[in-house]
């Protein structure tokens, strides 16, 4: 056996020890800078008058069928496999394979697992072991580490387990590098390190009903048995690209935003940036400061709202520990706030619990049917957008330069972005914004992109192009109880799952965070949280019943499935834009694989606990 892994002599399991070196010490980023100019940390008001009329329904329209079609994206497979690469740590640590079985085998050592983990740990399962692509925690926060980088949820309710670690947030929005530490710090603590196989990437999960096992086979040759297996790897891991063509051909350096290359010095340097969503939006005022040149490419504006970034007070941090369960309690004030714009923004004297509400409560004359709501949040939405747009015109001074970073489509349609230096960023005399709208770059020379005839020669290339949602990609490897695999299943009926935490045919696997998943709210913390709660729910009732397995009825998964796509198309006007979040506009109506419901979800969750009617147990759970 490799020195990777040890028997522990007390309770008679494996130790690993797989966790790389740090590649590289020259990471030292931060998160925003605070700003006191007012103008800036303040929205305008709409202006009087606006309203979504049939005019401005129109413009949106437009704006939309103007981008239909031009979002073309591609794996980073083959010669372009290279953007994949770990450039966080060294090499893996070397091991032998593993063929031994645990009870539960976790995939992922994000926030998620790490979640999960801990509630686990409460619960009494000590026999779990997780497998990560990386090489350490983090997930999400692992990956990305560009300047700039930060929480876009206020940090004080979006890092788990705030109470138990004794720690708080040194700013409202957490820099990824504090978060970063943070999940280190975690997996410390609860003795994580100890179960987690790192640069271990799972390639397929395939039931062996004979047994009642899941045969776990990875990059590493192991083929591990577990009882149980859970997803916990997240929505937008894998990242993708823009396809374009010559893009191979670039001789100047490149790299996409969530492996950051930190060895390439870009002081002074002719930079071009690709993409504009919320990554972009964090790192072009950061980059700004030290480039020569910045070419920023943009297809589709995002809509940039206040940030208004704040350190911790030594007020907060004193009184705040005083009140008992103080984080989870925040959590769940947070939870309560169910407007995107003011649930990202976050009251705080709401969320400290020292007023009992955020806002004025709206009060209608009658109940409003759904579609009746639908059209007031629109028109509610409208006038954030405008907002939103007369924030732009007070802001960027260039009229043309300010016209094209102009969003028009709804709210929260595409993700929202929060960023209190981006827009003054476009000021400065070496910051370019190239409008590439509507169909976005479409060619690469070797010395740099071309577009509209024009030639921007680069030296470093940013591929800040986002990630596959929810990509089924990850789930092409999981084979259940008749064969097919899960990408398999979804591809021919449509996504579907009970409560996005089960899918029929594939017993004993549970879904974190997953498509469908809903109970959170716009806090993934929240989310993760209930999530693992019913994961350690799921597993103890299995096996309080003696059973070997558990798996969701047709029935139930049917019914939960029509409600997701109730609640899409119900929903749909509020979502009609060119996003991620729908295919980049090709999902059918409908099929929405993700759910997000809130309280809907706990009701549906709490139902199904309460009767047991949707579970089906298999009988005899062997020891
Ligand atoms: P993204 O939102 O998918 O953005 C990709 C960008 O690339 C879009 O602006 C897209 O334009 C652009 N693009 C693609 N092909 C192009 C082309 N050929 N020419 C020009 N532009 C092109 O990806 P992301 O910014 O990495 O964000 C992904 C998600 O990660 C976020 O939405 C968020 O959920 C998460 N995130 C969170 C945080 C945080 O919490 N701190 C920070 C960053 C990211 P179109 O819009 O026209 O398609």
């Amino acid at each position: 056996m490799s020195a990777a892994i040890r028997i522990d002599p007390e309770t008679g399991r494996k130790v690993f020890r797989t966790r790389a070196v740090k590649a590289t010490d020259k990471i030292a980023g931060k998160g925003y800078s605070i700003i006191k100019d007012q103008a800036l940390v303040t929205l305008p008001p709409p202006p009087p008058g606006a309203r979504f009329d049939a005019e401005e329904q129109k413009k949106y329209r437009e704006f939309k069928e103007a981008r239909a079609g031009a979002a073309d994206y591609m794996r980073m497979e083959g010669e372009f496999s290279r953007y994949l690469e770990d450039v966080y740590s060294e090499p893996p640590v070397p091991r032998d394979p593993l063929t031994d079985e645990c009870e539960i085998l976790v995939i992922g050592a994000g926030f998620g697992a790490l979640l999960l983990w801990y509630r686990l740990m409460e619960a009494g399962f000590t026999d779990v072991r997780f497998c990560e692509k990386g090489g350490d925690v983090g997930g999400t926060w692992y990956w990305n580490r560009y300047p700039g980088i930060a929480c876009d949820v206020e940090s004080y309710s979006y890092l788990p387990l705030l109470e138990e670690m004794g720690h708080i947030p040194a700013m409202k929005f957490a820099s990824g590098f504090e978060i970063l530490e943070y999940c280190q710090s975690m997996a410390e603590r609860f003795g994580f390190y100890d179960r987690c196989l790192f640069h271990t990437t799972v390639e397929s999960t395939t039931w062996d009903e004979s047994a009642a096992r899941w045969i776990i086979r990875t990059d590493r040759g192991d083929a591990m048995r577990a009882r149980f297996v859970v997803l916990a790897n997240g929505i937008l891991t894998t990242p993708k690209l823009a396809r374009i063509k010559g893009m191979a051909t670039f001789k100047g350096q490149s790299f996409h935003t969530s492996r950051w290359n930190y060895d390439i010095d870009l002081a002074g340097k002719r930079v071009g940036i690709i993409g504009t969503g919320a990554t972009a939006v964090q790192v072009i005022p950061e980059i700004a400061k030290v480039v020569g040149q910045l070419y920023v490419f943009q297809r589709t504006p995002s809509s940039i709202d206040v940030r208004d970034q704040r350190a911790t007070t030594p007020e907060e941090y004193a009184t705040w520990p005083n009140e008992k369960k103080w984080a989870v309690k925040r959590r769940e004030r947070h939870a309560q706030i169910s407007a995107g714009r003011a649930a990202l923004q976050g009251n705080d004297d709401f969320l400290a619990g020292k007023v009992d509400t955020f806002k004025q409560r709206k009060t209608y004359e009658r109940q409003l049917s759904p579609k009746e709501m639908i059209e007031r949040q629109l028109e509610s939405n409208f006038r954030i957008m405008e907002q939103i747009r007369a924030r732009v015109d007070a802001i960027v001074k260039d009229p043309k330069t300010a016209a094209a970073l102009k969003p028009y489509y709804p709210y929260g349609c595409k993700r929202p972005t929060f960023h209190d230096e981006y827009l003054p960023t476009f000021n400065l005399p070496h910051v370019h914004l190239v409008d590439t709208a509507p169909l976005g770059v479409r060619e690469i020379n070797e010395r740099g992109i071309v577009h509209d005839g024009a030639e921007y020669p680069l030296d470093v290339l940013i591929y800040a192009t986002g990630f596959e949602w929810m990509g089924t990609g990850s789930f092409n490897m999981i084979r259940g109880r008749d064969g097919r695999t899960l990408s398999e299943k979804w591809g021919s009926e449509g996504t579907r799952t009970f409560l996005g935490m089960h899918t029929s045919g594939f017993p004993n696997l549970l879904i974190m965070n997953g498509p469908q998943g809903g109970g959170g709210q716009f806090n993934f913390t929240r989310v993760s949280e209930m999530h693992a709660k019913y994961v350690v729910w799921a597993l103890a009732e299995t096996k309080a019943r003696g059973a070997r397995s558990i798996d969701v009825t047709q029935e139930a998964e049917d019914e939960y499935s029509r409600h997701c796509a109730e609640m899409d198309l119900l929903s749909a006007p509020l979502r009609d834009c060119i996003s991620y979040y729908n295919g980049d506009g090709k999902a059918k109506p409908g099929s929405l694989a993700y759910y997000g419901g809130g309280e809907r979800w706990h009701q549906r969750r709490m139902a199904a606990q309460e009767t047991m009617e949707p579970y089906i147990f298999d009988d005899a759970y062997q020891n």
